[in-house]
C-alpha cells in the first residue's frame, strides 16, 4: 500500500473534502482512520466482512477481539441490536442522556451484524459518538462503522493523528486529522441486565462515563474478575492491551520503589508534587506530569496515552506509574496501568479495585 495521506480538517473546505474522500473509501469497502471524542479510531462498513477484516489486517488484532459499532445516529440502534423489553426504559433513558458519546452499551445482535465483528458473540458493543468530524463521515454513509482504536493490536491508543501515523503510516490510505481527542481514553463499557429493585449495570472496560454518572440509573457494578484472568464475556479486555513496550510498574507508595543501580527509569507522575514522595525516589530520564498541581481526573485522562507514548521512546529501563484515585476517570486510568503492569509481569504494588467507587484512593485530595 502507498503511504498513508493524512488530511487536515481546520477549515470549512478542507473539512468537505476530507469527509467526501473518507465516505468514498469506506463506501469501496476500504478503512479510514477518524477522530472521536475518545481516541482515534479505525473505521470500516460494519456490515461489511471484508472491509471489517481489513481492520484486523491493518491493526494485526486478533479475531477473537470483539469491535465496537459506531451508528451514524440513535435511530440506527434497531439496525444492529435488539433491545430486550424489559431493559428498554433503562436503554432509552442511557441513550438519551449520554448519546452522542462515550459510553457503549452491549446487546443481543441482530443477524445483519457479521460474525467478525462481534468474534462470534451473540451481542454486539453500539454507541454514537460525539465527535463533529465522526459523525459527519457516520451520517454522509448512513451505514455503521466499526472502529476499534487506530493502533496496532496491543499498543497505546492513539489521540493525534500524528500518533495514528506512527502505529499504522503504510498500512491504511487516510487519516483525517481532527486534532487532540478531547476525552483522551476509550469509551465506558456497559451491559445492562433488568433486577429488582434496581436493574444492573455493569461496566465492562471503565471509561469517560464514570461509575458515579451511571448509578443514577440503577446499581453500578464493575466486572471483579481479575485482569489476568481473561472472562468468555468481554473476550476483549486482555491483560495486555494498552501496555507501552517498555516493562511499567504501578506504585502503591513510594517506600515500595529502590532504583537499582545501573537502570534508567522514567516516571509517569499524577500530579508532580513533591509531597507525594515519588519526584525524587531516582534521578528519572524524565519525568510526565498528567495534571500538575491539583490533579485533576479529566485533564490527567486527555493526557494519559500522550504521556505514555512518550515515556515509552526514551528506551528506560522501566517506567514507574504513581496511583491515581480510583474514582471517576481515576478508575479506567488505573485499570490500563494494571493491565500494562501485568504484561510486564510486574503485577502492580496495589490491590485490585473490585468495586464501582474503588478501595484505593492515594494520593489525598
Ligand atoms: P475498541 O478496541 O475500543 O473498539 O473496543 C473493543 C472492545 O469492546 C473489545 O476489546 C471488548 O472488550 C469490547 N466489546 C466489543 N464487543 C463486545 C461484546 N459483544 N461483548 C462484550 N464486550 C465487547
Ligand atoms: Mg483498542
Amino acid at each position: 500500500m502507498p503511504a498513508t495521506t493524512v488530511l487536515p480538517t481546520d477549515q470549512p473546505p478542507l473539512l468537505h473534502t476530507a469527509v467526501d474522500q473518507a465516505v468514498k473509501l469506506l463506501e469501496s469497502g476500504e478503512v479510514v482512520a477518524l477522530p472521536t471524542e475518545t481516541v482515534y479510531g479505525l473505521a470500516a462498513d460494519a456490515l461489511n466482512p471484508a472491509a471489517v477484516a481489513k481492520i484486523f489486517e491493518a491493526k494485526e488484532r486478533p479475531a477473537f477481539d470483539p469491535l465496537i459499532v459506531h451508528l451514524p445516529d440513535k435511530k440506527h440502534l434497531d439496525t444492529v441490536a435488539e433491545v430486550p423489553p424489559e431493559v428498554q426504559k433503562l436503554v432509552i433513558q442511557l441513550i438519551e442522556r449520554f448519546w452522542p458519546g462515550p459510553l457503549t452499551l452491549v446487546l443481543p445482535k441482530k443477524p445483519c451484524v457479521p460474525g467478525l465483528v462481534t468474534a462470534g458473540l451473540p451481542s454486539v458493543a453500539v454507541r454514537v459518538s460525539a465527535n463533529p468530524i465522526f459523525k459527519r463521515v457516520a451520517q454522509a454513509l448512513g451505514r455503521p462503522l466499526a472502529a476499534p482504536s487506530a493502533n496496532r493490536f496491543g499498543s497505546i491508543s492513539p489521540t493525534s493523528a500524528s500518533a495514528v501515523a506512527a502505529e499504522l503510516d503504510g498500512r491504511i490510505p487516510l487519516i483525517l486529522d481532527g486534532g487532540a481527542c478531547m476525552h483522551g481514553l476509550e469509551s465506558t463499557i456497559i451491559k445492562v441486565e433488568a433486577a429488582s429493585p434496581k436493574n444492573l449495570i455493569t461496566i465492562l472496560r471503565p471509561g469517560p462515563i464514570t461509575a458515579e454518572d451511571l448509578k443514577v440509573y440503577g446499581k453500578v457494578m464493575r466486572v471483579t474478575r481479575s485482569v489476568v484472568d481473561e472472562a468468555a464475556e468481554a473476550p476483549g479486555q486482555l491483560a495486555s492491551h494498552y501496555a507501552p513496550r517498555t516493562p511499567l510498574r504501578l506504585l502503591a507508595k513510594p517506600s515500595d520503589f529502590t532504583p537499582e543501580p545501573g537502570k534508567r527509569y522514567a516516571l509517569l507522575s499524577y500530579r508532580g508534587e513533591e509531597k507525594d514522595g515519588f519526584l525524587n525516589l531516582a534521578d528519572w530520564l524524565q519525568v510526565m506530569i498528567l495534571s500538575p498541581g491539583k490533579g485533576k481526573l479529566p485533564e490527567a485522562a486527555v493526557r494519559f496515552f500522550y504521556a505514555l507514548r512518550e515515556l515509552d521512546k526514551l528506551g528506560a529501563d522501566e517506567i514507574i506509574a504513581e496511583p491515581m484515585h480510583e474514582h471517576g476517570m481515576g478508575a479506567a486510568m488505573m485499570d490500563k496501568l494494571r493491565r500494562a503492569a501485568v504484561k510486564a509481569g510486574q503485577p502492580s504494588s496495589l490491590p485490585e479495585s473490585r468495586s464501582a467507587t474503588g478501595t484505593v484512593a492515594p494520593p489525598s485530595e
